[in-house]
């Protein structure tokens, strides 16, 4: 249910309404728009307390939201979400680039990475430091000391950090220390670290499962939010199909039906769909064409020496490349703007 306040509703009248909805075992969200704020309502199971909200001073209409989904859906929220992380807006009309490795190594692959990628005009930098891999014997990433050279390359580079929370019982370590917190395709459904994400106050990247509807995509991403944390970016990675010329298939389709719906940015990784360095920047270009809102895009200055995803990682020269093919089709994505140290 979603309760529309008057343009002219005041702090006060919002919160009356709000506590008239708690009192009745309910949950409100206020959502402050540019003319009105709205309020979200989750926890009902049919229309109880609708004719009760519309009376409440402030209140102009009581409309019910159909869809499952319901913080996530346009029905509720009908502008753009715009996530910000430090000077980045993700959701803005330009498109962000976040790129970096699969996996920290050591100190000197990860900054200089880095500031590679800082001067090709990158905004944000990846990762992983908590590895989900399908061998236990496979490299698990450095935890804790990992989060540490990536807080350094931040110090060094000004580039915001994203990281993957693998499980709950690290949740903490990885929060204090990136700006934005992963959560893998392994674990779109892992409920209570969706859970935990939502009583984050840092922005959380959530990788749509490799077998998940848009529908669940989208009440994964309710998860979080309706534990309070509004800023959700929501991350197409590839889906399992019977294809077996990449690791999985780039689902362009779904990002423009996610935008008819969700208020949400999308962002594209072309890297784990793609399994394989040589399509990466095709499906890039196609992500971005699409109306993607960025990408997150594995690189890696040796790809060869990769402890994890080499195949697919690009080299610095080819990042380069692909930052030179997006801004010819799209003239806003230019090189560097905006990065301080
Ligand atoms: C990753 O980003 O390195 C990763 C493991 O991604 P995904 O969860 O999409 O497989
Ligand atoms: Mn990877």
């Amino acid at each position: 249910m979603l309760i529309l306040m008057r343009t002219t509703a005041t702090d006060e009248e919002v919160d009356q309404v709000c506590r008239a909805v708690e009192a009745s075992g309910l949950k409100p969200h206020p959502i402050p728009g540019r003319l009105r704020t709205a309020i979200g309502v989750t926890g009902n199971t049919g229309s109880e307390g609708q004719e009760q909200f519309a009376q409440l001073r402030g209140v102009t209409e009581v409309i019910r939201v159909t869809k499952p989904y319901k913080l996530t859906g346009r029905e509720m929220k009908p502008e753009d979400t715009v996530v910000r992380v430090g000077p980045v807006e993700i959701g803005n009309s330009r498109p962000v680039m976040i790129a970096g490795p699969c996996s920290v190594e050591s100190r000197q692959q990860t900054v200089g990475t880095a500031q590679a990628l800082r001067g090709l005009g990158a905004d944000m930098l990846r990762g992983g430091c908590f590895k989900p891999r399908t061998s236990p014997y496979s490299f698990q990433g450095l935890g804790r000391q990992g989060l540490e050279i990536l807080v350094e390359a931040r110090d060094q580079t000004g580039l915001p950090v994203v990281s993957e929370a693998l499980t709950t019982e690290t949740f903490d370590l990885v929060e204090e220390a990136v700006d934005v917190i992963q959560i893998g395709a392994r674990n779109m459904q892992n409920f209570s670290l969706l859970k935990r994400a939502g009583m984050s106050d840092k922005p959380v990247l959530l990788k749509r499962s490799m077998s998940a509807t848009l529908e669940e995509l989208l009440l994964a991403a309710e998860y979080v939010m309706s534990e309070g944390n509004p800023n959700v970016i929501l991350c197409e990675r590839g889906i399992r199909t019977f294809s077996e010329h990449c690791r999985f298939t780039l689902d362009i389709g779904i990002i423009p039906v996610l935008k008819q719906v969700t208020h949400l940015p999308i962002i594209v990784d072309p890297s784990h769909a793609a399994g394989r360095r040589d399509i990466v920047i095709p499906l890039s270009r196609a992500a971005i064409a699409a109306g993607a809102d960025g990408l997150i895009v594995e690189v890696h200055p040796d790809p060869n020496q990769a402890r994890s995803d080499g195949p697919q990682a690009l080299t610095l020269d080819q990042f380069e490349q692909l930052v030179d093919e997006l801004g010819m089709i799209i003239p806003a994505v230019p090189r560097c703007e905006g990065v301080q140290v």
